[in-house]
């Protein structure tokens, strides 16, 4: 079942209606067997805060773009993408895993790997974010860097630099922290490496309001919006 070809039914609307349906295929799905018609369908997370919350730094049209048109857009492919194969009622995560370097399930990778990237992006930024790291993340930014400026200099440059689309990352890798930055879809999910927080760099994401000027988007996100609460309780997980 396709999710943009479920209709209203009988005034309920179609998220409501997907929750059921969802509920009822979890159901199914423990006495169902990989594959199943009936498998869950892969959602789309609620955002952790109201499209104008991050103004002025990211527009509420920017978001509501972002979020309601890309990332549901890649839910909606991933879905079609994996109807009636193995991997349908497996979870995102595992879809990821499954699927990455794989030349001819790259459709389903970069889908799959488009709707955790942009679900864990949401939750890097915060409205009133930036600012003095907490503590602990502090100590581990000061111990891979020498300090913290150093540490968002370095996310600076890597989101900056990604050669057109992408991701900045920082990251936790034997337990010490890095920045990483990644093409297109990629994300670190599949390397050794914890995510600990990204930037989308994908012109989608601030071209409505920064236009070509990348630098600006990414330096106000830093000072602004990101959150670093988010980054160190990752470093736990
Ligand atoms: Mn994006």
């Amino acid at each position: 079942m396709q999710e943009n070809n479920l209709p209203a039914v009988n005034g309920i609307d179609r998220r409501t209606f997907l929750a059921a349906s969802s509920a009822l295929a979890a159901t199914v799905a423990l006495g169902g067997f990989p594959g199943s018609a009936h498998a869950q369908p892969i959602t789309l997370p609620a955002l952790p805060f109201a499209d104008n919350a991050l103004e002025p730094v990211i527009s509420a049209k920017t978001i509501g773009f972002h979020y309601r048109k890309h990332h549901q857009g890649y839910v909606t492919n991933l879905n079609k993408l994996i109807a009636n194969g193995v991997l349908a009622g497996k979870t995102l995560e595992d879809i990821i895993k499954a699927t990455a370097g794989n030349k001819e399930q790259s459709g389903i990778f970069n889908n799959a790997a488009q709707v955790w990237n942009h679900t864990f992006y949401w939750n890097s930024l915060k409205a009133n974010g930036g600012g003095e790291p907490p503590e602990e993340l502090k100590k581990k930014m000061q111990d891979a860097f020498g300090d913290v400026e150093t540490c968002i200099k370095e996310l600076t440059t890597a989101a900056t630099t990604q050669f057109a689309s992408g991701w900045a990352w920082l990251v936790l890798e034997d337990g010490k922290l890095a920045v990483r930055k990644t093409g297109n879809a990629d994300t670190p999910l599949t390397t050794r490496a914890k995510p600990l927080l990204t930037i989308d760099v994908w012109e989608h994401a601030y071209y409505l309001d920064y236009q070509n000027l990348r630098a600006d988007y990414v330096k106000a996100v830093l000072n602004k919006l990101i959150n670093w609460e988010f980054a160190l309780a990752n470093m736990d997980k």
